[in-house]
């Protein structure tokens, strides 16, 4: 891999196709030589310094030695955030997973989510610097390039998505406006104060009400100069229809991104629009699994299952086969990007899918299904399961539908809804057509409420 201080010379690289041609261009037998070797140093390194890694392995009979690879993982048993957020319950800083003294740990973040306790994270210099690399291959990707200028408008608070991202488009070498969240009329003064244009980090759902913003004052959205779109923290660009709604909002290019709290921004998509490579490549490997039996699955073109990570070059929170309970479809067939790496698309939480009479339902196919009868429907909706599971009755799911959709077209419009979520995912659904804004919370709106084991709406 290239040194980091190399990356940083100012030469013209902007011309480059890839961040790292080594690793991103790597063969699949070069890349896996890569993964077991940093896998056994890290290994390693957990028993050494980590008692509760030391059980883990203990208890299920392997020695450090015995991992030679990443074939080898699974006779390990699987980490569990729930495991991490319960041992900084009684105030311990990082918990189990800290493998490097406080002394050289130089920042603390937390991680967010929809679901589960925050935990906090470790990471050391040098954790730092492969968080940027790891995210700077994404970005490139994503087409950002020195010489642009970034509005990041996440959250600086806490979590990894604003300050440490900030710092992967500074790794970059984007020059980075730290916005942070709220306070959008100010942000659109700055933005069409500027005579050339520039791009944004946000969650897409954020780029749509910035242009309403925008509406409300007077300014044409396309005018303001924003015309390229880092995206992040939301499915929204996977859902048929969004990318080209904030596409055609600012007339800018649309990019998703994806990362993990614990993990950081690892990946991101191309311009061949494929899936969305995995840029973590010698940091972490991932595995994939059946959510139910927890069984390996194959990592092969197509494949579905939960995945599974495990850091390879890791000091301060290491993870061991964590539990990422995100479901997706990966694709190892090489990309005509010229990347090697593997891609994927996310399906869902696997706490969020269910099954109904043996088919996997997961709240983004229902999603996607919706909008096909956009602008009648606006997208939002919420499934609840008041009985549980075998579920072999008809799903009850509520669906907003637009203030314009006259009373006497209500009934047409949910048989309508019925039969599309039939033909496109497969189950019949019990529908009760609301109103706007009766369902969308602020930030992220939960799909799937199991009212039979007692959660709340
Ligand atoms: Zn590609």
């Amino acid at each position: 891999m290239r040194a980091p201080d190399r990356m940083r010379e100012a030469v013209n690289v902007s011309g480059r196709p890839f961040w790292d041609d080594e690793i991103e261009t790597m063969t699949p037998d070069a890349r896996r030589r890569l993964e077991d070797e940093r896998l056994g140093e890290q290994i390693a390194y957990d028993y050494a310094t980590s008692p509760y890694y030391r059980s883990k392995l203990d208890e299920a009979g392997v020695r450090p030695g015995d991992v030679r690879g990443v074939d080898d993982l699974a006779a390990i048993p699987f980490m569990e955030k729930t495991e991490v957020a319960a041992s900084q319950a009684d105030g311990t800083l990082l918990g189990v997973n800290q493998c490097a003294p406080l002394d050289r740990i130089v920042r603390i973040q937390a991680t967010g989510g929809t679901t589960g306790q925050p935990i906090r994270i470790g990471l050391t210099r040098r954790d730092i610097e492969d968080y940027g690399e790891m995210g700077a291959r994404a970005l490139w990707a994503m087409g950002c390039r020195p010489g642009e200028v970034v509005f990041e408008c996440m959250n600086y608070n806490l979590y990894s998505g604003g300050l440490s991202d900030h710092l992967t488009f500074e790794t970059l070498g984007a020059a980075t406006i730290p916005f942070g969240v709220g306070h959008s009329e100010r942000l659109l003064t700055m933005m069409s104060g500027l005579a050339d244009p520039f791009g944004i980090w946000a969650t897409p759902s954020y780029a749509v009400r910035l242009a309403e913003v925008a509406r409300g004052l007077g300014l044409d959205p396309r005018a303001v100069g924003l015309r390229k779109g880092y995206f992040s923290g939301e499915a929204g660009l996977q859902v048929p229809g969004y990318r080209e709604k904030v596409e055609e909002l600012w007339g800018m290019v649309a990019r998703d991104q994806y990362g993990t709290g614990e993990l950081g921004l690892h990946s991101g998509e191309c311009e061949a629009l494929d899936g969305v490579h995995y840029g973590g490549l010698g940091f972490a490997v991932a595995e994939l699994i059946d959510p139910d039996t927890g069984d390996v699955l194959p990592f092969t073109e197509g494949q579905r299952g939960e995945v599974v990570y495990t850091s390879i070059r890791r000091e301060a929170s290491p993870l061991l086969r964590m539990r990422s309970h995100d479901v997706m479809q990966v694709f190892t067939e090489p990309c005509r990007c010229g990347r090697t790496s593997w891609r994927f698309r996310v399906l869902g939480r696997s706490d969020d899918m269910f099954i109904v009479k043996g088919v996997n339902v997961f709240p983004l196919a229902i999603q996607t299904s919706l909008m096909t009868l956009a602008p009648q429907l606006t997208g939002e909706f919420q499934v609840d399961l008041d009985r549980p599971p075998p579920i072999d009755y008809p799903v009850p799911l509520t669906v907003e539908v637009d203030p314009d959709v006259p009373e006497s077209r209500r009934e047409a419009l949910t048989r309508g809804v019925v039969e599309r979520l039939q033909r496109d995912v497969n189950f019949t659904a019990d529908v009760r057509l609301v109103g706007p804004g009766t369902i969308a919370a602020e930030g992220k709106t939960r799909r799937v409420i199991r009212t039979y084991r007692g959660e709340d709406r």
